[in-house]
C-alpha cells in the first residue's frame, strides 16, 4: 500500500514530477534531485517499504530487482564497464532522510573508499 505521506510513493504515482529513467512492473528509477555524481539515480521498489529493517521474505523478489535494474541502467547509459556504486542507507547513522527504501546508483567519476565521512 502506498504511504500517503511518502514523497517517493507520490513520485511513483505521478503526483510529484521526476525525471524517470527506467521502470518495470516492480521498480522505478529517477534522477536524484541533488546529484553528487555525474550520474546519480534512485532506484525504488514500487511498493512502499520504509527501510531495510522493514524488508522481509515477501519483499525479496522486488528488492532483488533493484540490482537487476541497476545493471540494466548501467549498461543502457554506458557506465557498466567503468563501474558504479550502489548504496542503500538505513536510518539515522547512515543518513537516511527519505523513508521509502531506495538504492542510490552513482557513476561517472572516480570515487574514493570510504566515500562517506
Ligand atoms: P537518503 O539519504 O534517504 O538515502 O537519500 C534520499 C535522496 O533522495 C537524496 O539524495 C535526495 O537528494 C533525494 N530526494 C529527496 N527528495 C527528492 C525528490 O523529491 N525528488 C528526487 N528526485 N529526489 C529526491
Ligand atoms: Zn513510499
Amino acid at each position: 500500500m502506498p504511504d500517503t505521506d511518502c514523497i517517493f510513493c507520490k513520485i511513483i504515482a505521478g503526483e510529484i514530477p521526476s525525471e524517470i529513467i527506467y521502470q518495470d512492473d516492480e521498480v522505478m528509477a529517477f534522477k536524484d534531485v541533488q546529484p553528487v555524481a555525474p550520474h546519480h539515480y534512485l532506484i525504488v521498489p514500487k511498493e512502499h517499504v520504509a527501510t531495510v529493517n522493514d524488508a522481509d521474505e515477501t519483499n525479496q523478489k522486488t528488492l532483488g530487482r533493484l540490482f537487476v535494474a541497476a545493471g540494466k541502467i548501467a549498461t543502457e547509459l554506458g557506465f557498466a564497464e567503468d563501474g558504479y556504486r550502489c548504496i542503500v542507507n538505513c536510518n539515522k547513522h547512515a543518513g537516511q532522510v527519505v523513508f521509502h527504501l531506495h538504492m542510490h546508483l552513482m557513476a561517472g567519476k572516480q570515487m574514493g573508499w570510504k566515500p562517506i565521512g
